[in-house]
């Protein structure tokens, strides 16, 4: 005779992402009954795609430097962060059998490379608190199952098959891009039926698309010959900017690689949030991605640079000396020659034409195609408005009871594991103060 499952728990957990395994496994070590939701057959899909497989977990320049790192809504973070500080996310994770170290930048990773071991981990520190876990349980209904001020309503929470209650929930479904992982924006339904607004959603680390890759994998220098393509070189360290409707926007530095679309890598991923959210594609000239290709450098002193050198080496072939003169790779030196120049030698190039060497090594531009698709971001900008969330106990201001963790709030990071930080910290603090509101 099978045994019929608990249907009521002190709180309810939705989504068994980073964030909502970190708030289960808080409140449940706190005392409080759980159940931890979940839509896919696993735990962490888009965990074990962090970092390319190998999960940027934190990072350790967080302290210092969250202000700018979380761009608009980043005060919100303070008191969580500060509750549960990257040191002590590692030392959690340690504890769970999982040793990390740093990498370039304060980037924490598992000394075991591989996104599969915190994953692991949390499933395992899931079971030792004794959470309840349901796996293919996608969550369509919460609500309150009576509105009575004097006293604490439980939820009413459904799935497909099955409905529960709680004293306490906690909505942890994640953001919308990579929907396969399961991320598809559920919790801003769930949110907004509890009446919470949703801020406009947008893509965060993402590529950007740019017009003349959209049709072929040629990029606009078609003069340089059919051969050549842009597509899979990395101009490590540029300098990048976004300019819309003429006027410069935001600027980034970083890594930049060409792909068969666009451009990728933190330098471009950067910048894709301030793409502007248009249907369709942009007009052209409307939105150009512009690339310095030597960001320590003013443009007097590129021109002086470059001036001298041809001076000194009057019958080099321009392509060598830029690779020369700038450390440039051969494809970087071919996208700040045009076509004629491709194969002259120093004394053979005119001022005008040497002028322009100079603007395309400091501004090469490019047309962007349209905004990125949500789904290949990394994060998904905007989310539930954190005016609306507490953000010390990460708890609802409009429903008492209703908690939050993770990406389904307007909360996004720079790339370096400061994504995954925000995961662990609201987690953590919902899991605590869910528990607490649970028991008294
Ligand atoms: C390719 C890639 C690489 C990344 N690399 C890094 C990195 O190295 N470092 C970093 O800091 N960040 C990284 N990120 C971002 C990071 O993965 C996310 O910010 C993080 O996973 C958010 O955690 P979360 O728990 O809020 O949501 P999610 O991880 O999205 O988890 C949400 C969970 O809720 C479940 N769910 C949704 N709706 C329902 C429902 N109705 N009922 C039940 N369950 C539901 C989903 O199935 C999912 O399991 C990366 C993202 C991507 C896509």
């Amino acid at each position: 005779m099978s045994i019929p499952l608990q249907k009521h728990f002190d709180v309810i957990v939705i989504g068994a992402g980073p964030s909502g395994m970190m708030a289960a496994i808080t409140c449940a070590e706190s005392g409080s009954s759980v159940l931890l939701l979940e839509k896919k057959d696993r735990p962490g899909k888009k965990l074990l795609l962090t970092g390319h497989g190998r999960c940027n977990m934190t990072n350790l320049r967080i302290p210092g430097n969250f202000l700018e790192s979380y761009h608009e809504n980043a005060r919100f973070l303070t008191s969580s962060f500060h509750a549960f500080p990257p040191e002590e996310v590692r030392e959690l994770f340690q504890s769970l059998g999982v040793p990390s170290h740093e990498e370039d930048d304060g980037r924490i990773f598992p000394d075991s490379q591989q996104a599969a071991t915190v994953c692991d981990a949390l499933e395992r520190a899931l079971s030792d608190a004794g959470v309840k876990v349901l796996y293919s349980s996608a969550v369509s209904n919460v609500a309150k199952t009576g509105n009575d001020p004097e006293k604490k309503e439980n939820f009413l929470v459904k799935t497909e098959n099955d409905a529960y209650t709680s004293r306490a929930v906690i909505l942890c479904t994640g953001g919308k891009s990579f929907p396969h992982t399961g991320s598809e924006g559920d919790g801003y339904h769930l949110a907004a039926e509890n009446g919470h607004t949703v801020t406009a959603l947008a893509p965060a680390l993402a590529p950007i698309l740019l017009s003349s890759f959209s049709d072929t994998s040629m990029d606009r220098r078609e003069d340089c010959g059919a051969e050549f393509t842009l597509a899979g070189i990395t101009l490590p360290d540029v300098g990048a900017s976004l300019w819309i409707d003429g006027k410069k926007g935001r600027s980034a530095r970083g890594d930049l690689l060409f792909t068969h679309q666009g451009v990728s890598g933190p330098a471009a991923m950067q910048l894709s949030r301030e793409l502007p959210a248009v249907a369709g594609k942009y007009p052209e000239g409307k939105v150009r991605f512009v690339i310095d290709m030597l960001p320590d450098l003013r443009e007097e002193e590129v021109e002086e640079r470059l001036l001298s050198a041809m001076t000194e080496n009057p019958n080099r072939h321009m392509k060598r000396l830029l690779c020369e003169t700038f450390h440039l790779q051969e494809k970087a030196a071919i996208l700040a020659l045009s076509g004629e120049t491709m194969d002259l030698s120093a004394n053979e190039v005119r001022k005008e034409v040497r002028k322009t060497i100079v603007r395309n090594l400091k501004a090469s531009a490019f047309d962007v195609e349209k905004c990125t698709p949500i789904d290949i971001a990394y994060v998904t900008r905007g989310g539930v408005n954190i005016k609306e969330i507490s953000p010390k106990t990460m708890g609802s201001k409009i429903v008492e009871g209703l908690f939050f963790a993770g990406e389904v709030m307007d909360i996004d990071g720079i790339s370096g594991g400061y994504n995954l930080q925000h995961a662990w910290a609201s987690g953590r603090a919902a899991g605590k103060a869910a528990s607490e509101y649970a028991q008294n």
